[in-house]
């Protein structure tokens, strides 16, 4: 505890000193000069809270250079390595998703990697949740491809292939999409990516999951 709150009282008495335009600091006054000079040309200077050891590598300098003697030469730390391979990474993978012939079910619910990953918080899947969101499950068309059922066709008077599509607008379950569509206030148009966008949709679609009639 003494660390981090010793470490941002630091940074925040720096903000504090340069408030002092007439102080005979010469770290004050050399910083002081270097905005005035950003401005002349105008460049907006902005101050902003960065979480820490998460690889930014001026941070992670800045932190190095508290606790360092002066004039050391810090190198590049092994998070800001991380960091920047974590990203070529994402990178990669994003690019794969994109262009991959595969899971276009899926990517009609994450279009990208990146919208995944940031709900990682809250999109905990049963098996239930994880059929739909993949198409591979208990459905007509998938048991018939496995020779588990005879026939694709459900059994609502659509006579339509059943899949992850036709339960969207299945008839036998127009009342579970209505308590759905009046929860959310979503448009179906705009389903499924807005079905698991927030922890709320994305719990008001479990439930979805857990009541219609699909099989
Ligand atoms: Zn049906």
């Amino acid at each position: 505890m003494k660390g981090p709150t010793s470490s941002r009282n630091n940074e925040k008495a720096s903000l504090f000193a340069l408030l002092n335009i007439k102080s005979k600091e010469r770290l004050v006054i050399e910083t002081l000069t270097i905005f005035r000079t950003l401005k002349e040309n105008h460049m907006d200077i902005f101050f902003t809270h960065v979480k820490g050891h998460c690889g930014i590598l001026g941070n992670v300098r800045a932190k190095e250079c508290i606790s360092m003697p002066i004039n050391i030469n810090v190198g590049i730390s092994k998070c800001h390595w991380k960091r920047l391979s974590h990203q070529k990474l994402l990178v990669q993978w994003e690019e794969e998703y994109a262009s991959s012939s595969k899971a276009s079910h899926t990517k009609k619910f994450f279009p990208t990697v990146k919208y995944r990953l940031e709900r990682n918080s809250f999109l905990v899947c049963s098996f239930k949740e994880t059929q739909f969101l993949t198409g591979h499950g208990n459905f007509g068309e998938y048991l018939k491809r496995f020779h588990r059922q005879i026939t694709n066709v459900c059994d609502c008077t659509e006579r339509e292939i059943q899949n992850v599509e036709h339960i969207f607008r299945c008839l036998r379950d127009q009342d579970c999409r209505k308590i759905l569509q009046q929860k959310l206030d979503i448009s179906e148009k705009n389903w499924p990516v807005a079905l698991i966008n927030t922890k709320f949709s994305f719990l008001s679609f479990t439930e979805f999951v857990h009541t219609c009639n699909y099989i």
